[in-house]
């Protein structure tokens, strides 16, 4: 290829030069080794810390455009360009912008040899790489497209060895009280923190705007990335006390083995790393957290259920089931009513799916409240339609705490209790005593709203958190329902009876009514009775089942 390239002397390719830069960004150059001169576009004065467009002296003029510390890289490359027969120069490296702030840029060029193979001179273009993201510039660290690159060599697997991925925390809030600039000073000095604590062979990138990635590929083991974790922590706590308080700022960690990736490939890198990052912040912030396969397995099942339930309400509730679990009078074993349960079925999570674990996710996204609502209209219907048959038939709705909080659901209640004809006296809302309930008023408005317009109140797993007789006295519950891992203790241990005698004593001296919960067997049922509770619920009695088969078995005897 030389062979007729080397018939165009280093000054033409000026000129050319000269031409051609108005039309790129990029900064094309040449450099005549024979001459020791280097020409580079004109523009390219503006941008870094050049004396001139067109200097001699090169090396010399060079060093005090490259930054300080990648200048031995580029003179080693520059050296073996002129002591081999390399006939190519590709080197990403750092220039001083006018600013004198770092820049992320690859030089890449040809190498034009004469006959004898004696270098004449080397042209070719420079590129920022901080412009698509490859480096940043407000850090000085190299990108996302950089970390890609160093991954992407290898192929089967990863070698041994940790990633540490870091996020300052709520920056947004950083840059919103004291300005962008301050933002950026906080990162700045993030990424200065953490550089000073690499140890030999890491290397650190900047993923996302307020995100730091340490790889380290040299065995260390995750306890030494936890231990970087807290060492650029404290090096932040001491920077805060420097400047007097005046910046308060934490930083995340996500910690994660690469013997824990199952392929060699960025994304899942960045995957469990950003997984890991958003644990430790929803742990509190100012933390790290080590990745954990089971732990994500269980998070995306999470995310993956979620997903569905969202579906699934916004598709008429479709999967969504109402139970009903029939309760009975202790003494004589007559159907009183039937408490609503809510199911969920879905062929993507293999048939049911326990209340246990698609509850909370339904509360935490505030699902509750459309779903709590569908279920409330399927009780009252089938405490409508089984009135038919017993008018004197009750329905137990269970109402959730984000239902309380997230929506009118007392006078939602009494609207639908009228929509359907029934009687208010014939609907029992079940809350789980909370520490709010006696406190909030939220809590306490809505329960006596409710108690006012007849509803009958019932306090739901009595024995399970913190069983304080004080909210008794202060609500006046119409009943308490003891919880069955309270019942079953009492059931086999004597102390526990006792205990459950005297609360149960205690209730009905405020005049309040038991409801016995979890009943499962003939012998639990007799000693249980000895309380004595007003009512009965367990699947020795009957099971939770749907509508249809609640009235088959249950009604019509
Ligand atoms: P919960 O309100 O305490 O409901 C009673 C739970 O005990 C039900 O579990 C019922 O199936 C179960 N159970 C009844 N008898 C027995 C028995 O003899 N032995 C045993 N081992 N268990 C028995 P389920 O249906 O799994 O519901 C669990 C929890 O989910 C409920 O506890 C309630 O807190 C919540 N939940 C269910 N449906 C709804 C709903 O519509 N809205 C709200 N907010 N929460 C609901
Ligand atoms: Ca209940
Ligand atoms: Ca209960």
């Amino acid at each position: 290829m030389n062979s007729k390239v080397e018939q165009i002397s280093a000054s033409t390719i000026c000129e050319v030069i000269e031409l051609l830069s108005p039309a790129t960004d990029d900064y094309l150059y040449v450099y005549d080794f024979g001459q020791d001169h280097y020409y580079i576009s004109p523009h390219a004065r503006q941008r870094f810390l050049l004396s001139d467009y067109s200097f001699h002296n090169v090396s010399e003029n060079l060093k005090k455009a490259v930054y300080p510390e990648d200048f031995p890289k580029l003179r080693a490359d520059l050296n073996e360009i002129l002591t081999t027969d390399r006939c190519t120069h590709n080197l990403t490296y750092r220039l001083l912008s006018v600013e004198e702030k770092p820049v992320w840029i690859n030089c890449r060029g040809t190498v034009v040899r004469d006959e004898a193979g004696k270098p004449l001179y080397m042209a070719g273009c420079i590129n920022e790489i901080g412009k698509d993201q490859k480096a940043d510039n407000v850090s000085g660290l190299l990108g996302a497209a950089s970390l890609k690159l160093y991954l992407s060599q290898y192929k089967e697997s990863f070698p041994a060895g940790f990633v540490l991925r870091i996020g300052v925390d709520n920056l947004k809030g950083v840059n919103a009280r004291l300005g962008i600039e301050y933002g950026d000073l906080v990162l700045q000095k993030t990424s200065e923190f953490i550089s000073e604590c690499l140890l030999p062979g890491e290397t650190l990138y900047r993923v996302v705007s307020d995100e730091f990635l340490v790889v380290d590929f040299e065995g260390r083991r995750t306890e030494e990335g936890k231990e970087l974790y807290r060492n650029v922590r404290n090096k932040i706590h001491n920077f805060i006390i420097e400047k007097n308080y005046e910046v308060l700022f934490t930083i995340s960690g996500g910690v994660l083995d690469f013997k824990d990736t199952d392929e060699a490939s960025y994304s899942q890198v960045m995957k469990y790393t950003e997984y890991a990052l958003n644990e430790a912040k929803r742990l509190g912030k100012n933390t790290c957290y080590l990745y954990n396969t089971e732990d994500y397995r269980r998070f995306l099942r999470r995310r993956n259920l979620n997903l569905h339930l969202r579906q699934a309400i916004n598709n008429h509730f479709e999967g969504f089931e109402a139970y009903f679990q029939p309760l009975f009078s202790a003494d004589d074993h007559r159907l009183i009513g039937a408490e609503t349960l809510m199911r969920f079925r879905s062929e993507d999570f293999g048939g049911m799916v326990s209340p246990g674990e698609f509850i909370p996710i339904l509360e935490e996204t505030f699902l509750i409240v459309p779903a709590g609502r569908w279920i409330m209209h399927e009780a009252l219907k089938m405490c409508r339609d089984v009135q038919k048959y017993l008018p004197d038939f009750k329905i137990s709705i269970n109402i959730s705490h984000v239902q309380i909080l997230r929506s009118s659901i007392g006078r939602e209640i009494l609207a639908a209790v009228k929509q359907y004809g029934l009687n208010p006296n014939c609907v029992t809302i079940e809350l789980t005593e909370s520490g709010l309930l006696e406190t909030d008023t939220r809590f306490t408005t809505l329960w006596a709203h409710l108690k006012e317009a007849g509803i009958t109140l019932a306090l739901d797993d009595f024995g399970t958190g913190y069983s304080n007789f004080r909210y008794l006295t202060d609500l006046q519950p119409d009943i308490v329902k003891i919880d069955r891992t309270f019942a079953a203790k009492a059931v086999v241990d004597e102390f526990e009876f006792e205990m459950l005698s005297l609360f149960s004593k205690m209730i009905h001296g405020l005049d309040l009514k038991v409801c016995v919960e979890g009943v499962e067997t003939a012998a639990e049922m007799e000693k249980l009775c000895q309380l004595p509770p007003e009512y009965l619920q367990g699947f020795f009695l009957g099971k939770p089942c749907p509508k249809e088969q609640f009235i088959e078995q249950f009604v019509h005897i």
